[in-house]
């Protein structure tokens, strides 16, 4: 169990990195099966987090805004707010969700390139 602050914080910065990044690299125009796997990895996410007190709480805070897979903008947006939900209820600053475009790199913008050697 997960009973250590300094833990519970490293856990979540590590999964909030990759969930942003996720959003951050979702397709614009997403299939159906795309957008339906997003929201299928979301409340998987919630489900299976490891901080069961979290999970209790995120599972709350998706009922009350439910993904947005509908494009690359919506999905990052919705995450953005999603987040700031939670800083809210820990009394963490608000993140400036109009600074998140270029704010979640992966480092892997030469995938395409990489695919061709
Ligand atoms: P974090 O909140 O981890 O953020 C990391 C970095 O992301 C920040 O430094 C900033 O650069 C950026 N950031 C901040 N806000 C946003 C935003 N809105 N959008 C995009 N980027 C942003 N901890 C608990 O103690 N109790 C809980 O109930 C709890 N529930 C959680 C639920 C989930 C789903 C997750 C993923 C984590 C949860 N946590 C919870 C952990 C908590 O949210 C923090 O991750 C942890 O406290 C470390 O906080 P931090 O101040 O380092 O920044």
């Amino acid at each position: 169990r997960l009973g250590n602050e300094t833990i519970k914080a490293e856990l979540g910065r590590a999964a909030w990195k990759v969930l942003h990044t996720t959003l951050a690299r979702f397709p614009e125009k997403p299939t159906k099966d795309e957008s339906e796997a997003l929201r299928s990895y979301i409340h998987l996410f919630q489900r299976l987090y490891p901080c069961g007190e979290c999970a209790e709480h995120f599972g709350e805070v998706l009922k009350q805004f439910p993904p947005q897979v509908d494009g690359r903008n919506v999905a990052a947006g919705w995450g953005c707010h999603v987040h700031n939900v939670v800083n809210k209820r820990l009394k963490k600053p608000q993140f400036d969700c109009s600074k998140i475009g270029d704010f979640y790199d992966c480092g892997c913008a030469d995938d395409e390139k990489e695919k061709k050697k």
